[in-house]
Formats: structure tokens, sequence, C-alpha cells
């Protein structure tokens, strides 16, 4: 499909997500859809899948996981309320495609990745395009960003999980700040909800936005396996 002429073929395929996908759905927030347009999502697939890079769906990334369907990731950012203030802690770095969509918004993304090959590539391909304020780690996200390494604050303005959980691991919860929000997809079955999560005067308010289909977190406070 794309030949030679490649960028301006995926300049044609990033402008049809834009207008059919994002803003045809409920994508308003124009931080969110700028830097939509600025990350490369080619950059993120493998070669096997370049053509696809802007399809309206989630893509194999290897290890048996996915890269989030860009309007799963326009609305977790756009829901996240991030800003320059912000230290953000994701949990599932996959390719690094939602890390480096929270990276142009927060002042510091914090992400762990289970596998050691998918955190090493996600860490080459952020450098390639000079995102400089990420910092890897390779673990179980379920039970939080290592203490010994937390930022100055102890804790972080906002979470999200890129990984199904049964539901949001205490860990976690422990780790956001007082009037910080989590997102996270919540379920036991194939299809989960997504949640948004207020920590207020240590309460928790949850609020469900829509179904979704992530893959299964595992870990301790995740499923098993
Ligand atoms: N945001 C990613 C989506 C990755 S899919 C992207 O846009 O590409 C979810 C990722 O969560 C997978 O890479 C999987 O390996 C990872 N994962 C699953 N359980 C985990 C755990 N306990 N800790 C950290 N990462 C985990």
């Amino acid at each position: 499909m794309f030949g030679r002429d490649n960028k301006s073929q995926f300049t044609a395929a990033k402008e049809r997500m834009l207008r059919r996908d994002l803003k045809g759905r409920d994508i308003r927030d124009p931080r969110v859809l700028a830097v939509m347009t600025k990350v490369a999502r080619e950059e993120f697939v493998p070669d096997s899948h370049r053509n696809q890079a802007y399809s309206d769906g989630p893509l194999p990334i290897g290890m048996d996981q996915t890269i989030s369907q860009p309007y799963i990731v326009a609305l977790m950012t756009q829901e996240l309320r991030v800003n320059k203030d912000c230290e953000v802690l994701e949990i599932g770095t996959g390719s690094g495609y939602q890390t480096a969509v929270l990276s142009k918004l927060a002042k510091k993304v914090y992400t762990i990745e289970r596998f050691a090959e998918l955190s090493q590539s996600a860490r080459i391909v952020l450098e390639r395009l000079g995102i400089r304020n990420v910092e890897f780690h390779v673990g179980d996200g379920s039970a939080g960003w290592p203490r010994s390494q937390l930022p100055p604050s102890g804790c972080f303005d906002r979470i999200i999980l890129t990984a199904a959980v049964p539901q949001i691991p205490k860990p976690l919860m422990g780790q956001l700040v007082d009037g910080g929000v989590i997102i996270a997809p919540v379920g036991y079955s194939g299809v989960q909800e997504l949640i948004i999560c207020e920590k207020k005067a240590d309460q928790f308010f949850e609020r469900a936005i829509c179904d979704v289909r992530f893959v299964k977190l595992r870990g301790k406070y995740g499923f098993e396996g």
C-alpha cells in the first residue's frame, strides 16, 4: 500500500485518523489532538504492520502484546488531563507510543514494562525521537514504581494502566498524590470498563467511561501468570 512516497502516504493516513477516528468521536482537547498529530505512530509498529500504522485498531508488537488503538490512546490522555507540572506513572510501556504521547504533555513520565525486550525497543525509539523526559523500569508495575527511586515528591500526579486489572492495584493508589487521577481498564472478562479514579482527601471516586478491550496485566496485584 505504501510505496516510494512513504511520508506523504503516512500524512494522509494520519489526517484521516484525526478527522474520522479522533475528532469524529469525542476527542476535543486541542492539546491532545496536536500531540496525536506530532507523534509518528509508524515508528512504534513493527515493519510487518507499518502500512497499517494509522488504522483504527490495536496492532501486534511481539511477546503476544499490542500497541493500543489510537482513539483509546487519545481518549485516555484526554481523560487524564495531563499538564506540564505532572509527573506521570505508566504501567505497560509496550511499544512506547502512549509513553511518547504523554511525554509531550507532562513534566516527566515514569514507565514500567514487564518484558525487557519491549522496554528496550521502546527506549530506542524514544531516544531516536529525541524524547528525554522518560524513565524506564523493567518489572511488575502492579506493585508501583520502586520505592527507592520515587520522584522527590514521593508520588505521582497521574497514573495510567495500559493493561487490564481485576481491580486498581492498592500499591498504585498509595503512590497517587492527593488530587491525582488514575485511569485503568478494570474487569475480569475480555471486555473491561475504562475507569477514571480521583483521589481526594484519601478517598477514591470512580467513574466508568466506556467498554474497552486490553491485554491482561500479569503481576502480584494484577492477573496471575
Ligand atoms: N501502551 C502500550 C500498550 C501496551 S499493551 C502501547 O501503546 O504500545 C500492555 C503492556 O503491559 C504489554 O507490553 C505488557 O507486557 C505490559 N504488562 C503486562 N503486565 C505488566 C506488569 N505487571 N507490569 C508492567 N507491564 C506489564
